[in-house]
C-alpha cells in the first residue's frame, strides 16, 4: 500500500493516535495513583490519615472495585454504540473519573468514597472500551500500521501507570505531616492528571479525530427505545427489591453487597456466552470458535485475579512484611504498583521480537498456558519468604519484585495475545460484545479475589500464595493437554 496518502504525523502513526495515546495515559495516571493509595487510606486509622476501616473489608472493596470498573464497559460499549458514538461517550467517561476523583480529594469520609466508587465506574466504563476501539478506527483494513499503533497505546497505558504510583505517594507524604498522610492531596493530583487528558482529548480530538465518532454505529430505532427503557426500568426495579428485601431482613451490609456483586459478576459472561452459543446470527464455524473461547476466558479470569491482586494482596504485604529501604534509600509501600507497567514496558520489546522471529511458535492456547503457569509461579515465589523467615518480621523488598517481574512474563503471554485474539474469534453480530468479554475476564478474577482475599493476613500468607499459585499453575498445565483440542476449535484462527 502507498504511504503517499497516509497521515503518518505521530512517529509514523496518524495524528489522531497521539490524541488518544495522552488521553488514555492520563487516563490510566489517575486510575492506577489513586488505586496506589486507596488500599491504605481505607484501612489506616484516622490518625494517620486514614478511614480507618477493617483491613480485611478494604482488601475486599479494592477487589470488587476493580470489578466494577471492567463490569461497567457493557454499559460503554452500549452506550457508544448506540446512542453517543464513541466520540462523545470518552469525553463524558473522563468527566465523570475527574469527578470521581475531585470527590476523594475534599476530606469528607466513607459515604464519599462510595461515591467516588460510583464515578469512576461509570466513567471508566464509559471511556476504556471506546478509547480502545476508536484506535482501531483510525486505521483501515488494510494499514498494516495497526499492530504497531496498538502496541504504541499499550505504552502510553502503561507510562501513565507507571508515573502515578512514584508521584502520587510522594504528595499524599509531602502534603502530609509527622506520619499523617494527606490522601486528598494524592487524590487530588490523580484528579489534575485526568482533568490534562480531558482538555487535551477536547482541543486535540476536534482537530484529529473523525467526526464519523461522533454518531453511533448502531442507533436506536424509535420503537425499540420504549422496549429498552421499559428493561432498564424492570433491572433497576429488581435490584432496589434486592437491596430493600436484604435491608428488611437485616443482611443488608457491605460484605453482602460484596458478595451480590461477585454472583452478577459471574453471571454475565455465562449470559453472553449461552447468548452467543445459541444465536442464529452465528455461523457454525463461529460457533465453534466461541467454545474455544471458554477454556481462553477461564485462564484469563485466574490470570487477571492474579496480576490484579497485586494493588491488593502484594500492597499488603509491601506494607506489613517488607522492609522500605535499600540502603539509604526510602520509598514508600504504595511505590511498588509502578513495578508492573515498569516491567511492562522492559519486557514487551522482548516479547515483540520473540513473537516476530519464532518459526513454529506455540499457539495461543499453549501461550496462555504458560502464562498461567507463570501467574502461578509468582504466587508460589511469595510463600518462600515466609515459609524460611517466619511470617513476623519484614523481608527484602527484592521478594516482592521478583514476584512481579514473574507474572509480568505471564502478563505478555496473556494480554496482548489475548487482546487479538478475542477480536478474531469474534462472530461478526457480537464484535463489540465479545471485546467486553476480553475486560469481563478480568471482572470475574477481580470479583473472585474479593472473596478469597479474606483469607489473606500475615498469619496466613504461605498457605495463601500457595493454594492460590498451585490452583494456577495446575490449571496451566491441563490447558497445555487441551490446547491442540482448543486451537482444532478456533478454526483457522491464530
Ligand atoms: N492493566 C490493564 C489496563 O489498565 C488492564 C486491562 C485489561 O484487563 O485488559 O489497561
Ligand atoms: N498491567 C496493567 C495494565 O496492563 C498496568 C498496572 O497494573 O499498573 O495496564
Amino acid at each position: 500500500m502507498s504511504t503517499k496518502n497516509l497521515d503518518t504525523a505521530f512517529f509514523g502513526q496518524p495524528r489522531g493516535l497521539s490524541t488518544l495515546f495522552f488521553t488514555e495515559m492520563w487516563e490510566r495516571f489517575s486510575y492506577y495513583g489513586m488505586r496506589a493509595i486507596l488500599l491504605f487510606y481505607m484501612y489506616y486509622a484516622v490518625t494517620a490519615g486514614g478511614l480507618g476501616m477493617n483491613q480485611v473489608t478494604a482488601a475486599s472493596i479494592m477487589s470488587i472495585y476493580g470489578s466494577l470498573v471492567y463490569l461497567s464497559v457493557v454499559i460503554g460499549g452500549w452506550l457508544s454504540d448506540r446512542v453517543w458514538g464513541p466520540r462523545r461517550t470518552v469525553f463524558i467517561g473522563g468527566v465523570f473519573i475527574m469527578l470521581g476523583h475531585i470527590v476523594l480529594a475534599l476530606p469528607m469520609g466513607v459515604g464519599a468514597l462510595y461515591v467516588s466508587i460510583a464515578l469512576i465506574v461509570i466513567g471508566t466504563g464509559l471511556l476504556k472500551p471506546n478509547v480502545s476501539d476508536m484506535v482501531g478506527d483510525l486505521y483501515s483494513p488494510e494499514d498494516r500500521r495497526r499492530d504497531a499503533g496498538f502496541s504504541m497505546f499499550v505504552f502510553g497505558i502503561n507510562l501513565g501507570s507507571a508515573i502515578a504510583p512514584i508521584l502520587v505517594p510522594w504528595v499524599s507524604d509531602i502534603f502530609g505531616h509527622g506520619g499523617h498522610m494527606n490522601f486528598h492531596a494524592g487524590f487530588s493530583l490523580a484528579a489534575i492528571g485526568m482533568f490534562f487528558g480531558l482538555v487535551q482529548y477536547y482541543f486535540d480530538g476536534k482537530k484529529y479525530l473523525s467526526d464519523k465518532g461522533l454518531v453511533p454505529n448502531d442507533p436506536i430505532p424509535a420503537d425499540e427505545l420504549k422496549k429498552i427503557i421499559i428493561k432498564v426500568v424492570w433491572g433497576i426495579v429488581a435490584l432496589a427489591v434486592i437491596l430493600i428485601v436484604m435491608g428488611l431482613t437485616g443482611v443488608l451490609n457491605i460484605d453482602n453487597v460484596i458478595t451480590l456483586i461477585t454472583i452478577f459478576a459471574i453471571a454475565i459472561p455465562i449470559y453472553y456466552f449461552v447468548m452467543m452459543l445459541r444465536s442464529p446470527k452465528v455461523t457454525k464455524i463461529e460457533r465453534s470458535r466461541v467454545w474455544a473461547y471458554i477454556p481462553l476466558f477461564i485462564a484469563a479470569a485466574i490470570f487477571w485475579g492474579i496480576e490484579e491482586s497485586g494493588s491488593v494482596v502484594l500492597a499488603l504485604f509491601a506494607q506489613e512484611r517488607t522492609v522500605l529501604h535499600i540502603g539509604a534509600w526510602h520509598f514508600q509501600a504504595a511505590n511498588f504498583q509502578t513495578l508492573n507497567p515498569v516491567f511492562i514496558m522492559i519486557l514487551t520489546p522482548f516479547f515483540v521480537w520473540l513473537w516476530e522471529n519464532w518459526k513454529n511458535q506455540p499457539s495461543a492456547p499453549s501461550k496462555f498456558a504458560a502464562g498461567l503457569v507463570f501467574a502461578g509461579l509468582s504466587y508460589v515465589w511469595m510463600a518462600i519468604p515466609g515459609w524460611l523467615f517466619g511470617t513476623s518480621g519484614r523481608v527484602s523488598p527484592f521478594w516482592l519484585v521478583g514476584s512481579w517481574f514473574i507474572v509480568e512474563i505471564a502478563e505478555m503471554l496473556i494480554s496482548p495475545i489475548g487482546l487479538s485474539v478475542t477480536t478474531k474469534l469474534a462472530p461478526k453480530a457480537f464484535k463489540s460484545q465479545m471485546m467486553s468479554m476480553w475486560f469481563l475476564a478480568d471482572a470475574v478474577g477481580q470479583a473472585v479475589n474479593s472473596q478469597i482475599v479474606k483469607y489473606y493476613s500475615s498469619a496466613t500468607e504461605v498457605p495463601y500464595f500457595l493454594a492460590v499459585g498451585i490452583v494456577s499453575v495446575i490449571f496451566g498445565v491441563v490447558m497445555f493437554f487441551f490446547s491442540k483440542k482448543i486451537h482444532a476449535l478456533m478454526a483457522g484462527v491464530n
